[in-house]
């Protein structure tokens, strides 16, 4: 009620939004967020920069952005008070993978304008932990820091904490017995349960997954907790809701559909029902845990990255999943898809094998895996994929979110 009534008062784009059609005693039970309106990525570009702010830009003391897809980054602006906000969940996310002030906390995620750096900073920062703020790249140097100043904790990209993980093999690093991670908070991106299980074994620790998004406030959105059943959304501050992305219904817990926040208690740029485009499920059954707010699956992907391949849907996550199940396939892949003159599309799927088939070249052996991966592949698309098995460090590594997939149609 608070939100719809200050929005109407200081939001000229949320003034013509909701218009007349709905105010704020309109409003009587949560269910009652099904009345107001969606608010679209396009309504954050159309307004861009700084057109969905609320307050002046005097009491706007941070300005963080996301690279967007279409040129102009997705901005968001933060007062006093949303610095204080986002603190307070980023304390909680950090607290849910059992940082402590005794942890020291190796942050490689972005530092900058990207929310992930700056976000970890403050929250393990306010539970008092010692940070790091390495950033990303330079692994190398991350390598040798990580073991000189005993980190117990890693926050960073999935892809980069396993680029991390494999110049460390490199340098011949005895992870296991030189290394003190126990702990690792992962996101921005998405991965999978056999991505984790790599990234268990490869770094010797826990690994969590964190979603956040820079119109929402960042990383601090949901967190899993230590039963890894799905992430805990900070209800409190942003609620969620799933919807069906094409008729824009609301959906009950249990289905699987487009997850949307409105932000009940952001002073600069709160939001009404924003449609993230992600996929996902929530449940709200207790968790052992004692947390009582709803969880969130892993992403599924988005609503808008599913690639039509010879008019086949084809999800990317499928691929890397389907990848991973393989024996001797490495967690590194790019998916090529391109469309020769008057011919059909092409797919093709570049991914590393196992090093110890290029010691000696076994030929033989990569053979066989390159037919079983096409087989595999085939079998789970439903329509066929040309595979490149590619030696050790073929594929570029990426230091934030890794360019998974390349698709030369659009350009
Ligand atoms: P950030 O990358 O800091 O979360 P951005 O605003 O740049 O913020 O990107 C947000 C998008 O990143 C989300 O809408 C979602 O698609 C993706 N994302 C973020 N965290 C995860 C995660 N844990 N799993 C899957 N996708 C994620
Ligand atoms: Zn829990």
């Amino acid at each position: 009620q608070k939100l719809v009534e200050r929005l109407k008062a200081t939001s000229q784009f949320y003034k013509k939004k909701l218009g007349d059609k709905v105010g704020a005693a309109d409003i009587k039970s949560l269910d009652d967020l099904k009345r107001l309106p969606f608010t679209e990525k396009g309504d954050l570009r159309d307004n861009y920069p700084f057109g969905m702010f609320t307050v002046p830009l005097e009491d706007v003391v941070r300005i963080h952005a996301s690279s967007g897809t279409t040129g102009k980054p997705t901005v968001g602006g933060y007062t006093r008070a949303d610095v204080e906000l986002w603190t307070e969940v980023m304390a909680r996310t950090v607290s849910s993978a059992g940082v402590t002030k005794k942890d020291v906390v190796h942050n490689a995620y972005g530092h900058g304008l990207f929310t992930g750096g700056m976000g970890f900073h403050v929250g393990a920062d306010r539970v008092g932990a010692t940070v790091i703020p390495i950033s990303g790249g330079l692994t190398r140097r991350q390598v040798m820091l990580i073991e000189d100043f005993g980190a117990t904790v890693i926050t960073c990209t999935p892809s980069y904490a396993l680029v991390i993980a494999e110049e460390a093999m490199e340098m011949g690093v005895d992870i296991k017995k030189r290394w003190k991670l126990r702990a690792g908070i992962f996101g921005a991106e998405p991965w999978t349960e056999k991505m984790r299980r790599e990234l268990e074994n490869k770094l010797n620790l826990e690994a969590f997954d964190i979603y956040g998004l820079t119109e929402v406030i960042g990383p601090g959105v949901a967190v899993e907790c230590s039963e890894h059943n799905g992430m805990h959304i900070n209800e409190d501050h942003f609620l969620a809701e799933i919807i069906d992305p094409d008729t824009g219904e609301r959906l009950p817990y249990g289905s699987e559909g487009e997850l949307v926040f409105t932000t009940i208690t952001k002073e600069a740029m709160p939001v009404i029902r924003y449609r993230t485009r992600d996929r996902t499920i929530l449940h709200n059954e207790p968790c052992k845990c004692g947390r009582t707010n709803v969880r969130m699956e892993k992403i599924m992907g988005r609503t808008d990255d599913m690639l039509i391949v010879r008019g086949v849907n084809v999800f990317p996550q499928l691929i890397e999943k389907t990848l991973l199940s393989i024996e001797d396939i490495e967690p590194h892949y790019q998916i090529v898809i391109d469309r020769p003159k008057d011919q059909l599309d092409t797919l093709e799927v570049w991914v590393e094998a196992s090093p110890k088939l290029f010691q000696p070249i076994d030929t033989r052996r990569l053979d066989e895996l390159q037919k079983r991966v096409a087989h595999e592949l085939a079998q789970t698309l439903g329509v066929s994929a040309e595979v490149k098995l590619m030696g050790p460090k073929s594929i570029q590594r990426s230091e934030g979110k890794a360019r998974r997939v390349v698709d030369k149609r659009e350009l």
